[in-house]
């Protein structure tokens, strides 16, 4: 019953069951769960990294991918094609758009 084996062997490799040699027990569970904690933080790392990229516009959620410096006060934001005001295609934004962006990165809400 060798193909028996073979399968046993798989089903134990592909379930993560099976115990690395010199590994103490179940040391693939505990390293599947640390792997799992990974991906928790890997989502977390893009979240945050979507945050700080995306149009600075409140609400917006497009990436800003063109840099807008407020005349006023020198404060460069990240705005989308849509808001940055330069850019062909855009809803024009006003200083009021500006100054809540200005209390967004503030931390004020
Ligand atoms: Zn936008």
């Amino acid at each position: 019953m060798h193909w028996f084996y073979l399968l046993q062997h798989w089903l134990a490799y592909e379930t993560g069951s099976e115990n690395t040699a010199g590994a103490p027990p179940n040391y693939n569970f505990w390293s599947g769960f640390g792997s799992d904690l990974g991906e928790a933080t890997l989502i977390a790392a893009v979240l945050g990294t979507f945050k700080k990229h995306n149009c600075h516009t409140r609400w917006c959620w497009r990436i800003g991918h063109h840099a807008f410096k407020d005349p006023l006060t020198g404060v460069e934001y990240n705005l989308c094609r849509k808001h940055h005001p330069l850019h062909p295609g855009r809803r024009q934004i006003t200083q009021n758009d500006i100054d809540e962006m200005g209390r967004m990165l503030n931390g004020e809400h």
